[in-house]
């Protein structure tokens, strides 16, 4: 036996990199197996995280925990890996009415919500923008680069040497009382966080996943500065040298290829809102593990105690991720308990026992 590991994580998405920073954190001996995939869900993201649901203006899930803890981690693995990737700034919710005004002034009022949201703006900030109701900018949110900032973790993961980057063939897996073998490697437990990917893992496929395409746009367009995210329907994220991501859709034909049919949704949406001309650079599909009632899947396997996942982050990895890592870490460690939404106890029902 060459090595032994407390953990092995399989996939390095959003889950897999944070859930690996946060047990190295807590000096956990970690090994990181993952194939790169250039359509992953979180390589082809847009990376946004944002506090607040667009149509209803609530606060998103835990979004006073997610927050600051999103920043945090993010902040430290820059530090870490001496690269940025983590862009704050407001996001801009273009008014689609007088009433849609209206409501944000009420709201961005109240005690709950002031952090996040400024005062309501009559006036556009840009010749290119059209806000004929004016918009309000949500605040304490902005985007991951997110290939930037899974190379530059792969990068320190490699040296290291706590990356395996190779497809995990789960008939592999030797799985004993106390730890499981892979290819000559021990490790006491082995945590699955392989997005989508779970859809072949016998282990916990039975877990209900509803995935959605998504289709992202690079554009090349006229300066409109670099300080904010317009929404509209659509995002506009600058990206820095006139450059800006647009997207993204719903799409249920889970393949990663992208379509016209996508780039004319994307284009006409962003059409309404924004006048200059722009030139596609780059047009990328992508599909996102979502679950059935839109939660995250944390937990231990039913019957193989050292089984675990980590998946379902659905349509807000990025800001999901960086607290669901420390909570199932203190789960995982401490022995406390997962919040109930996020716990796959929920879904114990689905589980099939194989008998032998
Ligand atoms: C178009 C689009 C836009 C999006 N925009 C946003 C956004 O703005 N903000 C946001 O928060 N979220 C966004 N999302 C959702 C976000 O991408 C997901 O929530 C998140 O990336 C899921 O991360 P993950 O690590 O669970 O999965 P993944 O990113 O899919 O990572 C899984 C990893 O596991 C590897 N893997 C799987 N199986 C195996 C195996 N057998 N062996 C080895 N490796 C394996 C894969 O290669 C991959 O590297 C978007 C998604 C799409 C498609």
């Amino acid at each position: 036996m060459s090595e032994k590991f407390d953990y092995f994580v399989v996939g390095q998405g959003i889950a897999g990199t944070l859930l690996a920073f946060e047990l190295r954190r807590r000096n956990k001996r970690v090994l990181v197996i993952d194939k790169v995939h250039p359509a992953s869900s979180t390589r082809v993201a847009a990376g946004l995280y944002n506090p607040i649901v667009y149509k209803t203006l609530e606060k998103s899930w835990l979004a006073d925990q997610l927050v600051p803890a999103a920043h945090q981690a993010y902040e430290q693995l820059e530090v870490l890996t001496q690269a940025k990737f983590d862009y704050r700034m407001p996001i801009v919710k273009v008014f689609g009415s007088q009433e849609e005004y209206d409501f944000w002034e009420k709201r961005s009022k109240e005690d709950d919500y002031s952090p996040y949201l400024s005062a309501p703006c009559k006036a556009s900030f840009s010749s290119f923008l059209e806000m004929p109701y004016g918009y309000g900018e949500i605040r304490q949110s902005g985007y991951v680069d997110t290939k930037t900032l899974l190379e530059a973790y792969r990068n320190h993961l490699t040296n290291q040497a706590c990356l395996f980057p190779e497809k995990f063939s789960h008939q592999d897996l030797i799985i004993n009382d106390n730890f499981v073998e892979y290819k000559g490697f021990r490790a006491s437990r082995i945590v699955f966080c392989e997005g989508l990917g779970i859809v072949n893992n016998p282990f916990f496929n039975y877990l209900p996943m509803k995935p959605t395409k998504g289709e992202v746009l690079t554009v090349k367009s006229e300066d409109i500065g670099n300080e904010r995210i317009i929404n509209k329907r659509v995002f506009l994220i600058p990206l820095g040298d006139n450059q800006y991501r647009i997207g993204s859709n719903y799409g249920w034909v889970l393949d990663e290829i992208p379509t016209e049919a996508a780039k004319k949704e994307i284009t006409e949406a962003l059409g309404k809102f924004w006048t200059a001309p722009y030139e596609i650079l780059n047009h990328e599909a992508g599909i996102r593990p979502t679950v059935r009632d839109r939660r995250p899947l944390l937990g231990q396997h039913p019957q193989l105690k050292n089984l675990y996942v980590f998946n379902g982050l659905g349509t807000k990895g990025i800001m999901l991720a960086p607290w669901l890592s420390a909570h199932f870490c203190d789960y995982l460690e401490l022995g406390t308990e997962i919040v109930t939404e996020a716990s796959i106890e929920r879904y114990k029902k689905f589980f099939a026992p194989k008998s032998d």
